[in-house]
């Protein structure tokens, strides 16, 4: 018993060892599965990773962990460190992404992640202890779809986040789920860096018609009820789709597309909500969220 405690917190201190050389902790979450959580993961990683900062992705959707495949490292393995704090190796990704993912633990596709609750938890624990992460300049943490016990063990374990990314799609389902989302967020008291809305629109590539698939501005909306900052609104892109299944990074492979733009100027407001800290209310110019703040428990 006693020596258990002592191994939890020597793993504790690994932690806050590990993660104070980290400067910015991002975290990516969703209300549901499905809306684009991972491919906005990798996608504001390969785009700040363009931009000449240091990053990792920490896949800590332990059901379906999608950015190995998403960033092209598939079937890569964790290895173990032979100098400096002898911790595992993230795997490589493009523009020195460091990655790491349950999917670099699993024998094979078909084997699916029947852990249970103490051991999926353990393998999280061991990541963030026990990954050689080195110092980096963003650590972004993609977290399981939905407000349940993983997402909030996972965000717990996190010392000093700077704040969440809600990723959301513009319909109604998605806006009561995302408010649940928040509402777990503000429950840990972990700053809102701003809501995501993905598939928002699609430009028909033949005719050039705006179609909105899953109707739009969902996420304004509910960003505006909650008193928290709208970042931008990704269309739907069939190349998007395309590039995740060959690993290729949408954001640096379609630089000119109007998705890709949006991907860039999520990244700029990142980079503006992080120049004011994580303390400060963070506003873009026609949004406060002084002013809004309160909605959520008013109604
Ligand atoms: P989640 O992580 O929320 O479960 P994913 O990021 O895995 O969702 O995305 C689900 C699917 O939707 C993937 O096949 C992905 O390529 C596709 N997708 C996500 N966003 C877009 C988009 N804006 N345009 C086209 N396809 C998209």
């Amino acid at each position: 018993m006693e020596e258990r405690r002592r191994e939890i917190q020597e793993q504790e201190k690994r932690i806050k060892m590990r993660m104070a050389k980290i400067k910015h902790k991002l975290a990516i979450l969703s209300g549901k599965g499905g809306v684009g959580k991972s491919t906005v993961t990798t996608n504001l990683a390969a785009a700040l990773a363009k931009r000449g900062y240091n990053v990792g992705v920490l896949d800590a959707d332990i059901h379906g962990p999608s950015i190995p495949k998403l960033l092209g490292v598939r079937n890569e393995k964790l290895t173990t460190s032979q100098t400096g704090d002898q911790g595992f190796v993230p795997v490589e990704g493009p523009f020195g992404i460091q990655v790491v993912s349950m999917d670099f633990l699993l024998p094979s596709d078909e084997t699916p992640v029947i852990w249970r609750g103490p051991m999926k938890m353990g393998a999280i624990k061991q990541f963030l202890a026990d990954v050689d992460w080195g110092s980096l300049d963003f650590l972004l943490v993609d977290l399981p779809p939905g407000s349940g016990d993983e997402a909030l063990s996972i965000m717990q374990l996190l010392p000093d986040i700077d704040g969440a990314i809600v990723v959301t799609a513009p319909s109604e389902v998605s806006q009561i789920v995302v408010k649940r989302a928040i509402g777990f967020t503000r429950e840990l008291k972990v700053p809102v860096v701003g809501i995501v809305e993905n598939m928002s629109g699609f430009v028909c590539p033949k005719c050039g018609t705006e179609i909105d698939i899953f109707k739009s501005g969902g996420g304004q909306k509910i960003a505006e009820q909650l008193g928290v900052p709208f970042l931008e609104k990704l269309p739907l892109d069939s190349k998007i789709c395309e590039d995740s299944d060959n690993g290729a990074p949408f954001v640096l492979e379609h630089a000119e597309t109007p998705a890709a733009k949006a991907f860039m100027r999520v990244v700029e407001k990142v980079e503006e909500y992080l120049k004011q800290g994580r303390n400060h209310e963070f506003s873009f110019s026609h949004l406060s969220v002084r002013k809004r703040r309160r909605s959520l428990f008013d109604e």
